[in-house]
């Protein structure tokens, strides 16, 4: 049986991890596991887990690990994600990236493959603060770099685009204080192990995609998926 692969893409709030996310999980026939989309999802259907995690993370902070890894496993037990995974905005924290290497030595993944998406800090608040989102499908527009054909109204299919609560100035300043603090760390953490890959993630969404797309065809030669 051949391993399952997972990538992992660090990076702050805004500097495209979502979207990249997607396009890598597309490609390879993975699905994306957004921790941040399950749990606005968990909110939306006024779940324990959604109860819990809305105040934290209407103020930016982080929800508690084991909150995050319980999720994480219940997901990974799902069928669809039995040749691997793309986690997006997961770990985010020295404890979750420990977990989570446990996790994926007893469930039968390869080595992760670890990129670190760099931007400044003036570019992510410029997209964070432009940032849409379709409230269907959920394509990502922004105001100022990427403006859908009409305001408000999402190119794909028509759906209303709506602007996430936590992308408001001062949440977003907490987010990059709790990245700083919390998430930060994982960078060193993934270069001890020689795992660690980097993207400028300040060039364009197709120039962020080739570099990525460049990186996943090695590793997935390497692990013998191409
Ligand atoms: P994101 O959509 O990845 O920007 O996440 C939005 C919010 O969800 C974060 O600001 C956190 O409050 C929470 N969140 C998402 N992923 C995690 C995680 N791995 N650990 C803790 N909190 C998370």
């Amino acid at each position: 049986m051949p391993l399952k692969r997972a990538f992992i893409f660090l990076g702050p709030p805004g500097a495209g991890k979502g979207t990249q996310a997607k396009l890598v999980a597309q490609s390879c026939g993975l699905p994306h596991l957004s921790t941040g989309d399950m749990l606005r999802d968990a909110i939306r259907r006024g779940t324990d887990l959604g109860r819990t995690a809305k105040p934290i993370m209407e103020r930016g902070d982080l929800v508690p690990d084991d909150l995050v890894l319980k999720m994480v496993e219940q997901r990974l037990a799902e069928p669809d994600a039995g040749r691997g995974v793309v986690f997006d905005g997961f770990p985010r924290t020295l404890a979750q990236a420990e977990q989570l290497d446990e996790i994926l030595a007893e469930k039968g993944f390869g080595k992760p493959v670890v990129v670190d998406f760099s931007v400044g800090t003036e570019e992510l608040v410029k997209r964070l603060s432009g940032r849409w989102t379709c409230s269907v499908g959920g394509e990502i527009y922004n105001i100022h770099l990427v403006p859908p054909k009409v305001a408000g109204i999402c190119d794909r299919d028509g759906g209303k685009l709506v602007q996430r609560a936590d992308d408001k100035p001062e949440v977003v300043r907490e987010r990059l204080a709790a990245y700083d603090r919390q998430t930060k760390p994982l960078t060193e953490y993934y270069r001890r192990k020689a795992v660690l890959q980097i993207v400028d993630a300040a060039q364009s969404v197709e120039e962020v995609s080739r570099a990525l797309r460049r990186i996943v065809n090695r590793a997935e030669m390497e692990n013998g998926h191409l």
